[in-house]
């Protein structure tokens, strides 16, 4: 059975996305099997990966409000790691699922269909808590946090970890913490250290030795809908997402694969 992470934090712009593409490409790189589901309206994740989002007819909104098949939504891609794409309909999603039966626990049911058939199924999560997020950390084993170093980035945080709290206690009581990772690094801040030492001091040996850096070219690799180590394969910041896969798929060793969880309330 695969592992879900759900690669989430309330704030927007922290690097969820850049992080969400370039590391299930560098893990599906090291010989992994992977999918990655676009649960954002915004559909970046969708375009990182090259496909045009006006040519989407079954995905993640199909998935969620119309009880699609899970295996039509998926797209493969040049890039080894499957997708199920996103777009604008997805906006009204959370809407529409407010009276379905289920409505948290729809993306879980939907990935069962088909978790047998990876090893990692990550989940990009949009900047909200909204049932869209809520159906994210209901169907994942853990989350990932990226972080950005910068003065309101701890205010996010305490947010998150309560909202996680909430999350375990009413739906998955299973929710693990995956990791933490910095990203849009620059080490020769004060900002950044004082943050840094913070968040270490919070998660302890949940965050990743690997640091993301600033780099033009993780911020242009979407524009030619490529992740950044097929679209610059010996840069920087394609050694970063391959370091912090390497990291990531050690401390994922079979032997601590996520346990059963329990049944969500519906
Ligand atoms: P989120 O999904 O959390 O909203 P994104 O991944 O979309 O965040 O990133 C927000 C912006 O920051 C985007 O324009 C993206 O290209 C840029 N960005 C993210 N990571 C980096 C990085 N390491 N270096 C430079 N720009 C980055
Ligand atoms: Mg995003």
């Amino acid at each position: 059975m695969g592992k879900i992470v759900a690669i989430a934090n309330q704030k927007g712009g922290v690097g969820k996305t850049t992080t969400a593409v370039n590391l299930s490409s560098c893990v599906a790189a090291l010989g992994k099997k992977v999918l990655i589901v676009d649960l954002d309206p915004q559909g970046n994740t969708t375009t990182g990966y090259g496909i045009a989002k006006r040519s989407v007819e079954v995905g993640t909104y199909e998935l969620l409000v119309q009880d699609a098949e899970t295996r039509q939504a998926i797209r493969k891609t040049e890039f080894r790691t499957d997708v199920i794409p996103s777009n604008t309909r997805l906006a009204g999603a959370s809407l529409e699922m407010v009276d379905l039966p289920g409505r948290e626990s729809r993306l879980r049911k939907a990935l069962a269909q088909v978790q047998q058939d990876y090893d990692f199924i990550f989940i990009d999560c949009p900047p909200s808590l909204d049932l869209l997020t809520l159906n994210g950390l209901c169907a994942c084993d853990s989350v990932l946090i990226p972080i950005q170093c910068e003065y309101y980035a701890l205010e996010g945080l305490s947010e998150l970890i309560s909202t996680l709290k909430t999350i375990r206690k009413k739906y998955n009581s299973y929710l693990d913490i995956e990791g933490v990772v910095f990203t849009m690094y620059s080490g020769r801040y004060n900002l950044t250290l004082q943050v840094v030492e913070q968040v270490c001091k919070y998660f302890g040996p949940k965050v990743y030795k690997t640091t993301i850096p600033r780099s033009i070219r993780i911020s242009e690799a979407p524009s030619y809908g490529q992740p950044i180590n097929f679209y610059e394969p010996k840069g920087k910041g394609s050694e970063a997402y391959m370091d912090l896969a390497i990291e990531f798929v050690k401390s994922n060793r079979p032997h601590d694969a996520a346990p059963r969880r329990k049944k969500a309330k519906a």
